[in-house]
Parts: C-alpha cells; structure tokens; sequence
C-alpha cells in the first residue's frame, strides 16, 4: 500500500519521462543512454600518468589500496550528473538499471570476482530506504553471476557526506578509518575454506568518485582482511 502511495505521488512530481529528450515511459531513453559517451580509463585516475587500460600506477596503487578503477563517463557531463541526482536525491531506484548498462559497457568480461557495495550507516540508510551503490552493485552481480557481498563493509559512525565537503584534505580526514569488516564476516573467516576475501579479487561499487577517499578506506581494510585486488567501478569521475 505505501509502495503505490508513494509511487502515486512520484507519477504525479516525477513524470517519467527521459531527462534527456523528455520522451514519456522512462527516465532515460534507451537512444539518449547509448548517446552517452564511454571514456577509455588509459590515465591513472590519482596522479594522470598514462597505464594500461583501468589500472592505477604503481604508486597509487601502494598509497590508495586500489589496483584498479573503471569509470564509465565524466561526472561533468551535465546528463549523468542530472541522472545521478535523481537518482541519490529523488529516491529514483529505476535508474539503477540504466546507469548499471553504462557501468557494464566499460567493463569487460569478468569472472572469479566478489562484488562490494560502498555501504551506507545504517542510520543513514534509515532515513534513505535504499542504498543506491547497492542497487548498482546487485545488477552487476547478476549480469556477471557474481557473489555481491553486501554485509562484508560496516560503517562504523555517520559522517558528513563526502559530497559537501569540497577540501580534499578534510575529505580525507572525515573518512579516514571509517570502514570496519563486519565480526560477524571475521568468525567466518577463521575457517579458510569459507573465507571469501582471502585470495579474492573484489570490485568496489560507488556511484561517483571524486578524490577517492571512501574507496580508498574501503580497500584498505578489505586488503587487511585477506583481499587479493581491489578494483573500483563506478558510473562517473568528477
Ligand atoms: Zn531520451
Ligand atoms: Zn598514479
């Protein structure tokens, strides 16, 4: 019942109609989402240095945790940055299935892998209902037939989101140690044979990335809890 309230009411604020050319029946039209432009990821993405395709140099990689990161377009581009938007801000879950193509375009064909959502505080996701790096992350892992961890990464408080923080100092002050392995997933780890990290390549989810900050923290403890390789993959880099 409150689910068709609440879709009554986005019907009637929320036309569904393309954010691009304004088309009824959907957000984004599938002719306006090939329109957007994929963007070879042939530049470490800390420090501009040229590297083959997707992977971070060698040292960004040690500083930042990170072997990798895809990214599928520019946060500047003014349609992705709208479709985002709309989709953190307006509660638009629908939009996880367009902004997943793009994310799956950028990707080639991947196996052997454990998909990771950045988590929300659970305070946080209270207050938001869902968790929009979680709803990338499970179309992901159902294209790809992938484990998607979603319990593995705990925030352990609530902080200001990185969004409203422009210092690239202080944004990497508020995050800092931010991330914990759930104990639970710990125990669980004792015994090898059901420890998913150890060995194990894990891709990162996110929507945006900007400095890099919460994924670097994320990779961080998930490299301390046994993880092989961390990849990022995310719709757009500001
Ligand atoms: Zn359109
Ligand atoms: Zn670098």
């Amino acid at each position: 019942m409150f689910q068709a309230i609440k879709n009554f009411l986005l019907d009637l604020f929320f036309p569904k109609k393309c954010l691009n050319c304004g088309k009824n029946g959907a957000y984004i039209c599938n002719s306006c989402l090939d329109k957007i432009e994929i963007i070879p990821n042939n530049k470490c993405p800390f420090c501009n240095r040229p590297v083959p395709n997707t992977f971070i140099c060698e040292k960004c990689r040690e500083k930042h945790f990170l072997d990798r990161l895809i990214w599928a377009t520019p946060y500047s581009n003014p349609l992705i940055k709208e479709l985002i938007r709309v989709f953190k801000y307006h509660f638009i879950k629908e939009l996880a299935k367009p902004l997943s193509k793009l994310l799956i375009k950028s990707l080639e064909n991947i196996s052997n892998i454990v998909i990771v959502p950045i988590p929300l505080h659970e305070r946080r996701l209270k207050e938001r209902d869902f968790n929009q790096a979680e709803l990338l992350a499970k179309e992901i892992a159902e294209h790809y037939s992938l484990p998607l961890e979603t319990g593995v990464l705990k925030r352990k408080r609530a902080v200001t989101p990185q969004a409203q923080i422009k210092d690239h100092k202080t944004r990497k002050t508020n995050i800092k140690g931010i991330f914990e392995i759930d104990p639970k997933f710990t125990k669980k780890c004792l015994d090898k044979k059901q420890n998913l990290l150890k060995d194990k390549t894990i891709i990162l989810i996110d929507d945006v990335i900007t400095t890099g900050a919460t994924l670097s923290e994320a990779a961080k403890v998930l490299k301390c809890a046994g993880a092989k390789e961390i990849w990022g993959l995310v719709v757009a880099k500001g």
